[in-house]
C-alpha cells in the first residue's frame, strides 16, 4: 500500500480554557509570589520572589514541595531546623498556606484589562469558556467572585483539588471539556502564564497559547509594568516569550486582551487540517 488516509479535525475552535491569576486577574500574579515568601519566612528561611515563582501554575501544595526540594531552600531549611525537609513538612506548610492566601487574596482578585471583553467576543463566535487554576476550590472561588463582578465568567472553573493531580497533568483542562461536552481536544485551546499552564494543555493536546506581559513570568503588576522604562519591560517580555515558547507554547501573548487575532490562526490551521 503507498497511501494511508487520516481523519483529521478541520472544524472551528469550540473552548478556550484560562487560567486564573497573572491571565485573567491577579496582573503579574501577585498574590501567591507574596505568600510563598512569607510563609517560608515564619519558618525561618528567606525565600527570594523568584524562587517563589519558579513552581508557579503547579497545585500550591505541589509547588511547595517544589520549593523545598531546590538546593538553595533545601539547604537553608536543613541548616534552620537540623534535619532535611520532609513530607509532613509539606503537608504542614500547605495547610499553613491555605488561610494565609485566602485572607491575603481577595484585593487581587482584579480582572486583568481587555479580559471581558475577549470573554465577550469569543462567546459571541460560539467558543464556551473554562478556568483552570493552581489554586483550591475556596481560593479559586475568591478569583471568579472578583471577576464575574467585572464581566468576565467562564463556563466551567476547575481547581487543582477537584481533580486526581494538577499541572503539569492535563485533568483540569479535560475536565472543563468533559463538564462542557467538547471534543476533540483539538478543537480547544489552553491559555496561561506559567510553563505548567503550557504542559497542561500539551498534555491534554490542546492547542497552548503563554501569557508574558500581565504574568507570572514577568511578575510585575499593572502600575510597576506601566512605571518601568519600555525597553526594559521588552527585555522582560521578551525573556518570558523564550521560556514560555521553550517549553512547547504553540503562541504567545502580552496579554488576553491580544489573543484574537491568535484565535483566528489557530481557526484557520484547523480548517486545513492541522492538529496542535
Ligand atoms: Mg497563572
Amino acid at each position: 500500500m503507498e497511501f494511508m488516509f487520516k481523519r483529521s479535525y478541520c472544524g472551528p475552535v469550540k473552548l478556550a480554557v484560562f487560567d486564573w491569576a497573572g491571565t485573567t486577574v491577579d496582573y503579574g500574579c501577585m498574590a501567591p509570589a507574596g505568600a510563598f515568601v512569607e510563609l517560608f519566612r515564619r519558618h525561618g528561611v528567606e525565600a527570594t520572589i523568584a524562587q517563589a515563582r519558579g513552581p508557579m501554575g503547579m497545585h500550591k501544595r505541589d509547588h511547595i514541595a517544589t520549593m523545598l526540594s531546590e538546593p538553595a531552600l533545601a539547604k537553608l531549611w536543613q541548616d534552620k531546623h537540623g534535619a532535611a525537609h520532609t513530607k509532613d513538612d509539606i503537608e504542614a506548610l500547605f495547610q499553613e498556606f491555605i488561610p494565609m492566601q485566602i485572607e491575603a487574596l481577595p484585593p487581587y482578585a482584579k480582572l486583568i484589562p481587555g479580559v471581558a471583553e475577549v470573554g465577550e467576543e469569543l462567546r459571541a463566535r460560539g467558543i464556551k469558556l473554562g478556568g483552570t487554576t493552581g489554586y483550591n476550590e475556596e481560593m479559586m472561588h475568591i478569583c471568579m467572585e472578583g471577576a464575574k463582578a467585572a464581566g468576565y465568567a467562564p463556563d466551567i472553573s476547575i481547581a487543582g483539588s477537584m481533580v486526581p493531580a494538577g499541572r503539569p497533568a492535563p485533568w483540569m483542562a479535560v475536565r472543563c471539556a468533559l463538564e462542557l461536552n467538547v471534543f476533540p481536544f483539538e478543537s480547544i485551546v489552553k491559555i496561561g502564564d506559567t510553563v505548567t499552564d503550557i504542559q497542561e494543555g500539551l498534555n491534554a493536546g490542546m492547542w497552548t497559547i503563554g501569557i508574558t506581559k500581565t504574568g507570572n513570568e514577568v511578575g510585575l503588576s499593572q502600575e510597576e509594568a506601566e512605571a518601568l522604562p519600555a525597553a526594559e519591560l521588552e527585555v522582560l517580555i521578551r525573556k518570558a516569550e523564550a521560556k514560555l515558547f521553550e517549553a512547547g507554547a504553540h503562541y504567545v501573548a502580552d496579554g488576553v486582551a491580544d489573543i484574537l487575532p491568535i484565535i483566528d490562526e489557530i481557526g484557520l490551521r484547523l480548517s486545513q487540517g492541522e492538529r496542535p
